[in-house]
């Protein structure tokens, strides 16, 4: 799996920024977090700062997050235990079984 530089979700191009010190203007407090996005200008965020795999882990955590807002789940939105054990699954099942290596 490789980091792309745009990813399409729902007929939504996002683009994927890695950057240093991440900052949510939504959340002011939570400094440094790994990654969010910002769904108005379809921009996600990852920390630079991370290794590899645990940006791929927070890349998948971010397209939950989008995927669940753009298929009308936005109750869930928010949900970080149901994101965060989504993700760290799918990024096992695809790290584990080299999935869509070529
Ligand atoms: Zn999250």
């Amino acid at each position: 799996m490789r980091m792309p530089n745009n990813i399409r979700v729902y007929g939504i191009v996002y683009h994927v920024n890695i950057v240093s010190n991440p900052h949510d203007p939504e959340f002011p407090e939570d400094e440094n977090t790994w990654g969010y996005t910002d769904l108005n200008r379809a921009n996600i965020f990852i920390n630079s700062e991370l290794d590899k795999n645990h940006q791929k882990q927070t890349l998948i955590h971010e397209l939950i997050h989008i995927m669940l807002w753009e298929s009308g789940k936005t109750s869930l939105y928010n949900d970080e235990n149901l994101v965060t054990s989504l993700a760290n699954s799918i990024f096992e099942l695809i790290q584990g079984n080299s999935l869509f290596v070529n």
